[in-house]
């Protein structure tokens, strides 16, 4: 059976202002990297994650690679990270000429082992970077704990989780910083874009300065330092601001298709399971995503593929670092390993509906179950 209309795993839903406020830039000119709408963005996203400061900058990686060059992090020092994660977590620290160390993920959110951290400090370590994985946050007290003690700065990577909360606590206000990214699939888009969140205001005036080239901001021309331009434009701030202004809608959403999922799935745990959400958690279901057991016996990418000849579009898990050549570790991390062989991510988009939701469940258990007609 092949099916005609191919269901997308993920895709930006530009239903609020975001063409109001694009076509505002074009008949005032004003399309570049200042302007009201950069201004606004930021003020209403640090009024949404409660913190004092957030600075929009290019994408999600710099928006992690500025605060460690603000922070002054040099070559040879060792800043702690998931080895599964995004290539990007473990690239900005690669920029500064450091070294990423890897951890194991903790087998129920598949986020970083908070136990496992304190084994991988040494007197190089200046800090840690925490991923809160397809939208689940971190455990985030044992990892501030062990911060403090240590006198490491904390980094949470908020790329996919923008809104999802630990503790009652929203991700990005936990850390010393936050940092999310804004690309076309995730949670809320500018096309290209991110953001820094922080409450000290001493590191935000470094961030804004390095992001654009280091220019004195009393001095015109003047630069005491080597800077970046990695500055967001008045167009894509635009979008942002009115992607924000509905985020509590595109939250929603996800939840509402995540709860399907959940209602449909949950009851094949001989066959797979769900990244859970913990009792402590809000998950913000970025991307719900499938773990198979061993009692499956077809291997991931074949259920994949069939589940590309129904039409739905899937992706497999993140490789761990230390699998790919610029980070390869001989060694295993065997939860990272398991989750990442045997794990795939199914459609999460705000538009599903729940006939497509129902085939997408209906597919996944035919096909787990071993019957490939
Ligand atoms: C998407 C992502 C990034 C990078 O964001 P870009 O905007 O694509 O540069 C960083 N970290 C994680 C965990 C991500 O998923």
């Amino acid at each position: 059976m092949k099916a005609v209309k191919r269901i997308p795993l993920a895709g930006p839903v530009l239903n609020g202002n975001e063409r109001e406020y694009v076509i505002d830039c074009i008949d005032t000119g004003w399309i570049s990297a200042n302007g009201k709408y950069v201004n606004e963005f930021e003020r209403q996203f640090a009024e949404y994650c409660g913190v004092k400061h957030a600075i929009s900058c290019a994408n999600g990686t710099v928006a992690l690679h500025l605060p460690l060059v603000a922070y002054g992090v040099q070559p040879d020092d060792e800043i702690i990270i998931p080895t599964f994660t995004y290539i990007a977590t473990a690239n900005a620290i690669k920029y500064c000429g450091a070294k990423p160390v890897l951890v194991d993920s903790e087998e129920d959110t598949w986020n970083i082992d908070p136990h496992k951290i304190e084994e991988k400090i040494t007197e190089k370590t200046k800090g840690i970077i925490v991923v809160h994985l397809y939208g689940h946050p971190v455990d985030m007290k044992p990892v501030m704990d062990i911060a403090k003690k240590h006198n490491l700065f904390v980094i949470e990577d908020a790329a996919e989780a923008h809104g999802a909360e630990c503790n009652g606590q929203v991700v990005g206000s936990i850390g010393d910083v936050g940092t999310f990214s804004f690309f076309g699939n995730k949670i809320i888009s500018t096309g290209e874009g991110g953001m820094i969140t922080t409450n000290d205001s001493e590191l935000a005036g470094k961030m804004r300065l390095l992001r654009g080239q280091g220019m004195d901001p009393n001095r015109r021309y003047w630069f005491d330092v080597v800077g970046y331009n990695y500055r967001m434009t008045n167009l894509q701030a635009a979008v942002g601001l009115g992607q924000l202004e509905n985020i509590a809608w595109h939250l929603e959403q996800r939840r509402r298709v995540s709860d399907l999922y959940i209602d449909q799935l949950s009851n094949y745990k001989e066959l797979f399971t769900l990244q859970p959400e913990m009792d402590w958690a809000r998950h913000s279901y970025w991307m719900v995503s499938v773990l198979l057991t061993d009692k499956v016996k077809l291997e991931r990418d074949e259920i994949m593929q069939l589940l590309e000849d129904d039409g739905i579009e899937t992706r497999p898990l993140f490789y761990p670092m230390h699998q790919m050549p610029p980070y390869y570790e001989e060694k295993t991390y065997p939860v990272a390993d398991r989750v990442s062989s045997r794990g795939f991510n199914i459609p999460t988009n705000a538009m599903l509906t729940n006939e497509e939701i129902n085939y997408i469940c209906n597919r996944i258990v035919h096909h787990c179950n071993g019957y490939n007609a």
